[in-house]
């Protein structure tokens, strides 16, 4: 596989087409939506964190990192830990169920929180 980027980008690619084919497991999955008109936080910067983060992790945990309260639920309760954005803050989910609404500020450190409890670190 070529890629005109940089090898680590390789990499990751690589690591999605074996996990997509079964192949490799160990490596933790994060939804994030595209953002749209109903956002209500500043996911990027979020999604951003959440994924380097992730990476750092040999785990095949879900993570759910959605902008509204109106589709985001949804995908967030899919996944083993997940945030659904609410007006400056968001609604937290763990495993389909509402944990609690985490201030904006707070969320990475709350999802990174949550994500090594999970996986028992
Ligand atoms: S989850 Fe909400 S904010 Fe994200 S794309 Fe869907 S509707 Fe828009």
């Amino acid at each position: 596989m070529s890629l005109s980027d940089n090898p680590i980008e390789e990499i990751k690619v690589a690591k999605e087409i074996l996990k997509n084919c079964g192949l490799y497991k160990k490596s933790p999955t994060l939804v994030s939506c595209p953002t749209c008109g109903r956002t209500q936080i500043d996911l990027i910067p979020i999604a951003k964190e959440v994924e380097e983060f992730l990476q750092t992790i040999e785990s095949d945990i879900k993570v759910a990192v959605m902008g509204c309260a109106v589709n985001g639920p949804g995908e967030a309760r899919e996944a083993d830990v997940g945030i659904a954005g609410g007006i400056e803050e968001g609604l937290l989910f763990k495993k389909g169920e509402i944990i609690k609404k985490v201030p904006q500020k707070e969320i990475v450190e709350v999802l990174k929180k949550e994500i090594l409890e999970m996986i028992g670190d």
